[in-house]
């Protein structure tokens, strides 16, 4: 059975993605209907988990306590229309570092099945780019593109990984999950 986990990229899934960075709390704002998805999946039992590369602290745009407040700004603004976000993965470094959390490395999601001590096979990674379907791919993931921030880009540059599914935002990627644990529960 799939873990009821969705791992989640932030910037142009979540919010808003600027080229510029999301740099302070003000400049963080929620794509419209991904909150609520988010606490649907909440109220389905599904753990939900973010797993971001935030390059702008390693090239020193912002420091650890401001995506610290990004991240409080976030939680909260989840917990207001009764959703979750159980845990905030993040990779600091730049491009040219050699980590293993990076994305399209899977090092991240390595992280999250250790940490939650589950499963990744089958459990839905969502991303704007392509480096996130990847690294999901990789970790056993299923892929899933959505179309907000640079998913269109994504999706019209193609390769995707084998068996991506592609969906408008995270609310009708959502619908489908939701759709898809019903069916399969009769
Ligand atoms: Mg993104
Ligand atoms: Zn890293």
């Amino acid at each position: 059975m799939v873990a009821k986990l969705v791992i989640l990229d932030r910037d142009g899934v979540i919010n808003h993605d600027s080229a510029q960075f999301i740099k302070s709390p003000e400049e963080w704002k929620p794509i419209p209907g991904s909150l609520e998805a988010i606490a649907r999946l909440k109220q389905h039992g599904y753990r939900v988990v973010v797993a971001t590369n935030q390059s702008g602290v390693g090239r020193g745009l912002f420091d650890m306590d401001t995506l610290n407040r990004i991240h409080r700004k976030m939680h909260k603004a989840a917990c207001e229309l009764g959703g979750r976000i159980d845990a905030i993965f993040y990779c600091p470094h730049t491009a040219d570092s050699k980590c293993d959390c990076r994305k399209p490395k899977p090092g991240m999601f390595r992280r999250i099945a250790d940490t939650l001590n589950t499963d990744l096979k089958g459990v839905a990674a969502i991303g704007d780019s392509l480096r996130d379907l990847q690294a999901g791919a990789a970790a056993g993931c299923q892929p899933i593109l959505v179309l907000t921030g640079k998913g269109e880009k994504t999706r019209d540059d193609g390769d995707l990984p084998a068996g991506t599914l592609i969906f408008a935002n995270l609310a009708a990627a959502t619908d489908h999950l939701l759709a898809q644990e019903s069916k399969e529960k009769k």
